[in-house]
């Protein structure tokens, strides 16, 4: 069986850790051995990154630009392998691979390389003297990766890191190693030096070793609040720059105005896509009460429609959960729905899919709850489950929104234009989106506010999340004796 290596110093290098299986969620056949970064491994991909480090940062930007282009356009000639490998260890319809997650890390490769050239400082004049800031790389930053989009999170992490002249250590999830380690082939070929992109395998026990080493200058992770608090907490004791992109529980308010078409459609786009795992979903589904059963009735149908199968046929639109531990919480959640006394209006089920039998695999379901403080409404499930609320009254349906210590995103349905900028610019919330859901060009800046996150991943502001400023102040006449 085919062994995933560490890739340090742009070499592949067997673990000397633990070794775990990877397997394909879809089936549960077991594909790939795994070895992990043990702590020996782990410091020669800090020796490496160190070095690479002196190379990368002293090339022009341009230079740096150029390499991270050819990457780019690597990754989408590599389109088809690539996405064919992350549906086989996500789980995920190869539909929705072929056609997001390894463009859009392309899309964000090709941002940043061109980003690259344009970074610079500012120029203040004092009189005669006068001072200019630089915009300096933080030096070896580590990536520490969720298990639903595995390359683009990879991506959307080193570009901007790297476009900086910052050299990063990637740790994909457990549960996800493979294009990772992909990402870092591509790299390579694409011309960057050695020790500029090093990915070590293994889990949260690594994890802790990249918080824990003095010589890495800033963390991002992607993953839940409890391991966020836990990553900030641990980078604190050497007081390392973090960016943190955690989970949700996102609202979308549905207006008596709203085109109810669009709005069933960005509704199950954010609730059902990658069968519900995904950071940003709207699972909090607050329709006016004068529209509840026309959007229900639309709703139900559509969802009926969603075919389940197995991710690899291009028809299928609903693949299977990451594993059974997921399943698990998820049927849990859809069980303790139906205890709290919210009504299943569609779905519940655990599905059988032919040729799938290893896998786990649960319908699109639809809850309808008249209690906002139902578990299923206030707890991030990260599985394809929707509850759907009523509501009357614009004040009323903002504070439910924001009753939540999340503030990832939020989505706003109705054709008043003022009433859509005045509820948003209320919404708690890092991401919104008027009129559409979950559309996330690399363009914009995306992260969140209250528990789900710190700093903003894509657009100009990771720039700022992945250099500091040095300000220099120049004398052109004599200080004199200040005593
Ligand atoms: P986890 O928080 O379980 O894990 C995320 C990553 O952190 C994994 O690589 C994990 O290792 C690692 N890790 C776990 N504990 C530690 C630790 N103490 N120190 C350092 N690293 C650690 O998240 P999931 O992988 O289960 O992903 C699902 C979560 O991610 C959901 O809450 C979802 O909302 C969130 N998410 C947020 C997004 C955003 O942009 N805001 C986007 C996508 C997902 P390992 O798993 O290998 O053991």
């Amino acid at each position: 069986m085919q062994s995933i290596p560490l890739f340090i110093d742009n070499k592949t290098l067997l673990g000397s850790g633990k070794k775990f299986e990877n397997y394909n969620p879809a089936t549960g056949e077991v594909t790939h051995i795994v070895t992990s970064a043990s702590p020996e491994d782990f410091e020669k991909s800090i020796e490496s990154a160190k070095k690479g480090f002196k190379i990368w940062s002293a090339m022009s930007p341009t230079e740096r630009g150029r390499i991270l282009h050819k990457a780019s356009a690597l990754l989408r000639e590599k389109n088809d392998e690539l996405a064919n490998l992350e549906s086989q260890d996500s789980g995920k319809p190869i539909r929705e691979a072929l056609t997001v997650d390894v463009i859009s890390g392309a899309d964000c490769l090709e941002y940043y390389a061109g980003l690259a050239p344009t970074l610079h400082g500012e120029h203040f004049q004092l009189g005669s003297d006068f001072a200019y800031t630089k915009r300096e790389p933080l030096g070896i930053c580590a990536g520490i990766g969720a298990w639903n989009y595995p390359i683009q999170i990879a991506c959307w992490k080193a570009a901007p890191a790297l476009a900086c002249g910052n050299v990063m250590i990637f740790k994909p999830a457990e549960l996800t190693p493979l294009t990772a380690f992909k990402l870092a082939e591509v790299f390579r070929e694409a011309g960057l030096p050695d020790g500029v992109f090093n990915v070590v395998q293994g889990d949260a026990s690594v994890g802790q070793m990249m918080t824990a080493h003095p010589d890495i200058a800033k963390v991002s992770i992607t993953g839940e609040v409890g391991t966020g608090k836990k990553v900030m907490a641990a980078s604190a004791t050497t007081l390392k720059h973090v960016t943190l992109e955690l989970g949700g529980k996102s609202p979308i308010l549905i207006f008596e105005d709203a085109d109810l078409e669009e709005a069933v459609n960005g509704a199950l786009l954010g609730n059902f896509y990658t069968q519900g795992e995904i950071c940003s979903n709207g699972t909090r589904v607050f329709v006016h009460e004068s529209i509840k059963e026309k959007f229900l009735e639309k709703l139900i149908q559509q969802t009926k429609s969603l075919k389940i199968g197995n991710p690899s046929n291009p028809e299928t639109q609903i693949g299977a959960l990451i594993n059974e531990t997921h399943f698990i919480k998820v049927m849990g959640y859809i069980n303790l729905g139906k205890e709290q006394g919210a009504e299943l209006i569609y779905g519940g089920n655990q599905i059988q899919v032919a040729g799938c039998e290893g896998g786990f695999f649960v319908e699109p379901t639809i809850f309808r709850s008249s209690d906002d403080q139902d578990k299923i409404v206030k707890e991030e499930i990260f599985g394809p489950v929707m509850t759907v609320m009523t509501f009357t009254d614009e004040e009323e349906v903002l504070s439910r929104a924001n009753d939540t210590p999340f503030g990832l995103a939020a989505g706003v349905y109705t054709k008043d234009l003022r009433r859509a900028h005045r509820v948003v610019s209320n919404l708690q919330a890092g991401m919104c989106w008027i009129n559409t859901y979950n559309i996330n060009p690399v363009e914009i800046p995306f992260g969140g506010n209250k528990q789900s996150g710190i700093g903003r991943e894509n657009g100009l502001a990771a720039i700022e999340h992945y250099s500091q400023l040095k300000t220099v102040y120049v004398a052109m006449k004599d200080l004199g004796n200040p005593f």
